[in-house]
């Protein structure tokens, strides 16, 4: 690709918008907007605007997909000028998108990734917990079809947390925010632009496809009756801004995806209770309630050794 070609990707005003158009800029542009001063980032993280590495199909494609109503029928309207953010609707992957949450220091990605044309920026969190936190742009060298991307998913996650990456930062259509940071933490933000090749992702077809230890299912949705839908604390609930375990949820956390049917959006919440239950709310399922446990293994653990130790004391 020549750099001066337009790639496409698409720009989203915040984590809820759904309504897709794809922007096409040469590298030379979309370089110069991630390495621009960081946005002030006043509002909350879910209100600062984001771009995904994809293109989405155009309006006037006949295969765009509207996505359902919320009974579930398919919507006959859905936008004249954008597409619904779906899965269905995506074409191609022009950049390669890595996030670093704390694993690495900036020098290290740096040098990482010095043998590829990339952009780094620093991301909201940035030296919190006095960690690194940094985002890697990798333009392609040709851009990446849907099938492609899901043949060598797997490769490609393997590959990005070999490199210490953020392994979900790999998934399909995920939307990234895009360079801002909070006014008393504006002196830490940084940004680069490291010019190099650019990345041909054909490179992931020579490269082993990692075996992949099978799902256990995350939620299991029915309990032994088969009847009770429940949510298990070391269940992973997805949500469009990544994963969850059930038990990790301590707040209301919007654009979930409902385990207990097939959901191609996720737009169902969690929350928890006044006691600190999660819980799940699906138009469809209705709320399901995390399963608590009847006994707390460790705790149950610690009274057995406490009570074994008091039968030898005791010379029983
Ligand atoms: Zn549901």
């Amino acid at each position: 690709m020549h750099s001066t070609q337009p790639m496409g990707f698409t720009l989203f005003h915040a984590m809820a918008d759904i309504q897709a158009k794809t922007t096409y800029r040469s590298w030379p542009e979309i370089e110069a907007m991630l390495t621009a001063p960081h946005a002030s980032a006043l509002s909350h993280k879910s209100n600062l605007p984001l771009f995904s590495p994809w293109a989405y199909k155009d309006v006037a494609d006949p295969t765009v997909v509207k996505g359902n109503d919320a009974d579930g029928k398919p919507l006959k309207f859905f936008s004249r000028t954008h597409v619904r953010r779906i899965k269905e609707n995506l074409v191609e992957m022009t950049m390669l998108v890595l996030d670093y949450d704390g694993g690495s220091p900036l020098d290290q990605l740096i040098k990482i990734f010095s043998k590829w044309e990339h952009v780094g920026y620093t991301t909201l969190n940035h030296r919190e917990e006095g960690k690194d936190k940094a985002r890697i742009v990798l333009p392609l060298a040709t851009s990446m079809s849907v099938a492609d991307f899901e043949q060598l998913a797997e490769v490609i996650k393997a590959w990005a947390t070999d490199l210490g990456a953020d392994p979900s930062t790999a998934d399909i259509g995920r939307m990234f925010i895009l360079p801002a940071v909070r006014e008393e933490h504006r002196h830490l933000a940084q940004s680069w632009h490291h010019k190099g090749p650019f990345l041909d992702w054909r490179m992931f077809r020579d490269m082993p496809t990692p075996v992949v230890v099978p799902k256990i299912a995350a939620v299991n949705p029915f309990n032994r009756q088969g009847r009770l839908r429940k949510l298990l604390p070391g269940g992973v609930i997805e949500t469009a801004n990544g994963h969850i375990a059930v038990r990790d949820i301590t707040r209301k956390i919007s654009n979930v995806r409902c385990p207990f049917h097939t959901d191609p959006e996720p737009s169902e919440f969690v929350n928890i209770t006044a006691r600190g239950t999660p819980f799940l709310v699906c138009k469809r399922c209705g709320t399901v309630y995390m399963e608590r446990a009847k006994s707390d293994g460790i705790v149950d653990g610690i009274a057995q050794i406490l009570a074994k130790k008091k039968q030898r004391e005791g010379g029983v």
